[in-house]
């Protein structure tokens, strides 16, 4: 890829970083309408099937390089877009690389071990990309928003206080800062909803009878904890965006924009890996063209002694 080409992913996708250590208040702070105005729905489309291509392009390396893996954690509300994201944005992508997980509420196997048990048993491998539908930030959103989770989780009297929240922000950096010094990168994105779209999508599902399966009245008595939702997602990006691992705020009321965005977002972490196919050494050169003569020595009468290259002369 070109570096003029690189320049405009990052610079595409600064806004939509948090800045590690700032302090982040969502509804300020984001717009969950934003979009380029230099860009078009028309002219996305093309933008975005441009972006799947080079994503698949980048991917194909990553898994013959087999240094890196990359962890990408998708939070967002009801309705925020995540299963639509995960399907337009890895479209063009090997499937033999990529792994999706998608985290509900816990069983009472999980709730039986520590509370990032169950998502260090679903980390991507080198040359693999992970991806969280929902991820260990529910541990600081349903779990905070929703205090009978963390009873359920029986923690030991002396960690359950106060303090419990700004321990898991540090045990969640600590743990991400582990996983991208030993190769596996993390890449966080909260796809940002505005109320009046979640309501709009809501009803959608409810009028749309293929949709139905995809509501239920559990979205919409979350849905009253909207504020207190916003609350623990601003605290959550304001402590846990690292250097090593930052969060990206994703315009979600637009899809066709967010997908963009998505995409951009992936794609710079993936190019900045820069991964490489192998290099083959001298020797191993030397081993093929030994074999490359052996198999063509073997050409039944009438045959080329290499019908590949024959067929790809020109
Ligand atoms: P969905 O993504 O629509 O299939 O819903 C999954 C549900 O699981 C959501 O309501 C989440 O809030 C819930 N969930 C995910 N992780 C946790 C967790 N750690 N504790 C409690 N509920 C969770
Ligand atoms: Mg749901």
């Amino acid at each position: 890829m070109k570096t003029k080409q690189i320049r405009r992913i990052a610079e595409f996708i600064e806004p939509l970083r948090v800045p590690p250590g700032s302090r982040v208040d969502l509804a300020k702070d984001f717009d969950p309408g934003y979009k380029a105005d230099f860009l078009t729905k028309k002219d996305g489309k093309k933008v975005l099937r441009n972006g799947i291509a080079a994503l698949a392009d980048v991917q194909a390396r990553l898994a013959a390089q087999d240094t890196y893996g990359v962890l990408l954690c998708l939070q967002g509300l009801d309705a925020g877009g995540k299963d639509g994201t995960i399907r337009h944005v890895m479209s063009g992508v090997n499937p033999q690389g990529v792994h999706v997980r998608s985290f509900k509420v816990p069983s009472a196997e999980e709730l039986g071990h520590d509370f990032l048990w169950r998502y260090n048993r679903h980390l991507p491998s080198r040359g693999e990309i992970g991806i969280f539908n929902r991820s260990h930030y529910e541990e600081v959103l349903v779990v905070r928003v929703h205090p009978e989770n963390l009873d359920r989780q029986r923690l030991p009297r002396p960690s359950r206080g106060a303090g419990v929240w700004e321990r898991r922000y540090r045990e969640i950096n600590d743990w991400e800062h582990y996983l991208a010094d030993n190769g596996i990168i993390p890449v966080k994105m909260f796809l940002n909803l505005s109320k009046e779209e979640q309501r709009t999508r809501f009803l959608k599902r409810i009028d749309r009878p293929e949709k139905n399966w995809k509501f239920s009245s559990a979205d919409a008595r979350e849905r009253q904890y909207w504020d207190d939702y916003q609350r623990a997602i601003s605290q959550m990006l304001s402590a846990t965006s690292t250097p090593w691992a930052p969060w990206y705020v994703i315009p979600a009321d637009h899809k066709w924009f967010a997908r963009i965005c998505a995409a951009a977002v992936l794609g710079h972490t993936l190019i900045g890996l820069d991964p490489q196919f192998p290099q083959v050494s001298d020797e191993e050169k030397q081993e093929l063209r030994t074999v490359k003569k052996e198999l063509e020595a073997e050409a039944p009468k009438g045959a080329p002694a290499d019908p590949y290259a024959a067929a790809h002369k020109s």
